[in-house]
């Protein structure tokens, strides 16, 4: 049987659709969501083969003229997508578990602005450490917790955030190279396609999918190679989109669960409801009915005493330090070495 490149593609789009709205259906049992949580990585590696596949036997050898040894480079570069997605998988995101747990809670000073101490996660029983979060996924409090990664499914957080990074890059570097593998060899039939189509079509739009439907008609390395085009021209705009936005944190020093914070108090800043005691990093929210949410502790009102602070409402975000940015390299480091708080 001839596999079709065209209802590959299209078959690899409906279910990455079906996966990603399955998952975060609410109306779905607990055990069918964690079975189709495992199947998206096993469907990713068996998408990314098959598409590898078709790129080696269809276009690569019947179409390109390739050196021998640039073609036993890349060979040799098949399994980085597959070796990046094991590593992530079986990685330890930072689980915090009792033999850990003081480590963990003497690593990051409570800020009081995302993190109060004393807070205790109601499935774990441990008191949160600060820029921990518990995942309902993974079952578990989680070091530093980034997100819950569904391509991996697995927690992104402190221990294995740099495979996280590792992972967007080697496929990112997959869809550039793959493009650029694809986009010369094809070069004079995507001009020939662009040509036809231009004369028989109005609108950028419809040229371009009479261009498509004229190269796919063209041959089976012109279907090929156009089919895999199109999966590299979508998916590196995302996967690079991903990967900066990352690195904007870790340049941030924050986290993208801090990131949601952030805008929580963004939002709260903005209803004129957030008040602080200034000097100091005492913050304090303002119900409708006019009373505040919590009562001062005993340490915070000797502060507030003997430091003559007054409680003035913030207006901006800028008032409120992040206490957990250390500088881009610093914040790398952590990442890249979080070792023994
Ligand atoms: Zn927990
Ligand atoms: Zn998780």
């Amino acid at each position: 049987m001839r596999v079709e490149p065209v209802y590959v593609l299209a078959v690899f789009i409906i279910a990455t659709a079906f996966s990603l709205l399955f998952l975060r259906s609410k109306y779905i049992s607990k055990l069918a969501r964690s079975v189709a949580a495992n199947v998206v990585p096993v469907g990713y590696c068996v998408a990314m083969y098959f598409f590898l596949w078709l790129f080696d036997q269809r276009f690569l050898v019947p179409f390109t003229n390739y050196s021998y040894s640039h073609k036993l480079f890349l060979r040799v570069n098949y399994p980085l997508p597959l070796v990046s997605l094991a590593i992530l998988f079986l990685s330890n995101p930072g689980k915090i578990t009792r033999s850990n747990h003081s480590a963990e809670v003497r690593r990051f000073e409570y800020d009081r602005i995302l993190y109060t101490p004393f807070t205790e996660c109601r499935t774990c029983l441990l008191t949160k450490p600060a820029r921990s979060k518990h995942c309902s996924v993974c079952n578990a409090c989680v070091a530093m917790q980034d997100h819950h990664c569904i391509w991996v499914n697995n927690c992104i957080g402190l221990r294995n955030y740099k495979y996280f990074i590792l992972f967007l890059m080697i496929n990112l570097y997959a869809f550039i190279y793959g493009f650029i593998l694809i986009i010369f060899p094809l070069s004079s039939s995507l001009k020939l396609a662009w040509s036809q189509a231009s004369s028989n079509a109005n609108g950028n739009a419809t040229k371009l999918w009479a261009a498509f439907s004229i190269l796919i008609r063209l041959g089976n390395p012109e279907k090929t190679g156009a089919c895999l085009l199109i999966l590299c021209t979508t998916l590196a705009p995302l996967v690079a989109a991903f990967t900066i936005f990352h690195l904007m944190y870790v340049y941030a020093g924050i986290t993208t669960n801090e990131a949601d914070k952030w805008e929580d108090i963004k939002a709260l800043i903005h209803e004129n409801v957030l008040f602080m005691y200034k000097p100091s990093s005492i913050l304090l929210l303002k119900r409708p009915d006019g009373t505040f949410n919590r009562k001062l502790t005993p340490d915070e009102e000797s502060f507030i005493s003997s430091h003559n602070s007054k409680l003035t409402v913030v207006t901006t975000e800028k008032e409120l330090p992040n206490i957990y940015d250390n500088g881009f390299a610093s914040n790398a480091r952590l990442l890249l070495s979080p070792g023994e708080p």
